[in-house]
């Protein structure tokens, strides 16, 4: 852990496994902290803030620069290390950390256009003026699905407000979470501005985040049911909260589409990372005039991913994060199955050839998907794509949006009438048209309904770090 610019053990000097979910080796181990050592964190970030605060945008900006810079040049090693401890293939995980460092560098740059605003007022011996600050020490929470993009995507934007951040990475991952602070470290940033703390018991540590009143924001990316409860405990200290929860995204292949590029994107975003991501197409509606032809395109996709250690040279799909993953996957295409949806690939794990070391299942693509299965509502962050055929351009948006959730949804057409009406239809935070990767640090990134609040990326990403200060002159 990485408290007050040291490198030090869990107050309990226990400490815990991390294995690789490809072979199930242990890579290593890493401090078991908990409530004590999270609260230390918190003091060490809340004694730094000032400091950090009452820096200028520019030196700030040097510092998440020079992180940058570290990142590219350890680009492989980061990329290696997460291959390593969270599965997906390396050409993957290189783009990963490509992905992470771009926002290092886009908030390096946005540090310095934090503007405030004058205001005329009624008043002729009045000046209105509006300032922006950091809101003081920041908790953020991460998952183990995009354990180095989801550490900058909330330190970048922090730092260059001028908070100071406790980051809690997920128990599967603290390994590139541990290379990310070496880099932090390096790159010179003051004692307790950023601080590391890992642990195997996420709830001593998330209460004593949520409940210490100096922790003054909360950043959350993970599942629903751990957002809605983190928000709750937030609520009772009035502390603000940006969650990036679940998603169980539509991908649309209206009739006057290519359903052979649309095939060809299905599957890469379908399978990017064996499904485990929150922006993964759940449901291919597709139209019922080119559903053959989009089918036997994706089945050929699928033949030729071979999964395997990520490692390895022509492995296009890694291992499932642990057996609950597996599980799920497979009462989902039972169910599925049993209710009458038909297997056009996969279905089943994978054990042959020392794949039965990890937790592998086959990419599978079920036909026939309808409403009463449990795949059609529940988000599978998995290797399964469940096909559902459609009519009718309304019908189509309607089902794609009866859903609680709403970050991504994708789109095939070549109609720029419909392209427009599904773009303003689709009640989801992301839409790709024709475009299968509609993120950027750039860009806002976050969900409506129940996959979050707030946004991370662009403009809006370091507004959830600022506080909005008027300040009334009477002159
Ligand atoms: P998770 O179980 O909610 O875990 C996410 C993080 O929260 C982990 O660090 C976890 O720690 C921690 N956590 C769990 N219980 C906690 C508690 N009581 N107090 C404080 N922290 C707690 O989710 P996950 O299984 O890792 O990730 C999968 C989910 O994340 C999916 O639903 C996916 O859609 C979503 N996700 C969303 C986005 C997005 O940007 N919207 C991106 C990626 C993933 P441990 O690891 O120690 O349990």
């Amino acid at each position: 852990m990485y408290i007050d610019g040291q490198w030090c053990e869990a107050a309990s000097g226990a400490r815990f496994d991390v294995t690789n979910p490809a072979t199930g080796e242990v890579l290593d181990t890493v401090p078991d902290g908990d409530g004590r050592d999270a609260a230390r964190a918190v003091e060490a970030a809340e004694k730094a803030f000032a400091g950090w605060a009452g820096l200028t945008a520019y030196q700030r900006a040097g510092y998440l620069a020079k992180a940058h810079a570290l990142m590219m040049a350890r680009k492989a090693d980061l990329a290696r290390q997460m291959t390593l401890e969270q599965g997906k293939p390396l050409k993957a995980a290189l783009a990963e950390v490509q992905y992470g460092a771009d926002f290092l560098q886009w908030y390096a740059e946005e540090a310095k256009r934090v503007y405030g605003e004058t205001i005329p007022s009624q008043r002729a011996d009045q000046r209105l003026l509006v300032i922006k600050q950091p809101v003081g020490v920041v908790a953020a929470i991460t998952p183990w699905n995009y354990p180095v993009s989801m550490v900058t995507r909330k330190i970048g934007p922090a730092l260059a407000a001028g908070c100071t951040v406790v980051l809690k990475p997920a128990e599967a991952t603290p390994l590139c979470a541990v290379m990310m602070f070496r880099i932090f470290e390096e790159a010179g940033i003051p004692a307790g501005v950023v601080n590391l703390v890992t642990g195997r018991d996420p709830k001593p540590i998330g209460d004593a985040l949520l409940t210490h009143p100096s922790v003054r924001k909360v950043t959350f990316t993970g599942s629903t049911a751990v957002g809605k409860m983190l928000a709750s405990q937030a609520a009772q200290q009035m502390k603000r909260i940006s969650l990036e929860l679940g998603g169980h995204a539509p991908l649309i292949v209206y009739p006057d589409a290519d359903p052979v590029l649309a095939a060809k994107g299905a599957a890469a975003v379908k399978f990017l990372n064996a499904g485990q991501a929150c922006i993964s197409p759940n449901r291919l509606f597709v139209h019922e005039s080119i559903l053959d032809t989009f089918l036997d395109v994706l089945r050929q996709r699928v033949d030729r991913l071979k999964a395997g250690n990520g490692l390895e040279d022509g492995v296009g799909i890694g291992p499932l994060v642990g057996p609950a993953a597996i599980d799920k996957v497979e009462r989902q295409v039972a169910d599925a199955v049993d209710k009458g949806a038909t297997l056009v690939a996969g279905g089943q794990r994978l054990t042959d050839g020392g794949l039965d070391k990890g937790y592998f299942y086959a990419p599978t693509v079920l036909a026939g998907v309808t409403p009463d299965m449990t795949i059609y509502r529940e988000e599978t962050f998995g290797p399964v794509a469940p096909v559902i055929p459609f009519g009718d351009d309304d019908d189509v948006i309607a089902m794609a949006n009866d859903s609680t959730y709403g970050l991504a949804a994708y789109v095939y057409t070549r109609d720029i009438g419909r392209a427009m009406r599904a773009f303003e239809g689709l009640r989801f935070g992301l839409v790709g048209i024709n475009d299968i990767n509609p993120t950027s640090a750039a860009a806002p990134f976050g969900g409506m309904k129940e996959s979050g609040l707030g946004r991370e990326g662009g403009r809006d990403g370091i507004a959830e770090y600022l506080e909005t200060k008027l300040g009334g002159f009477s002159v």
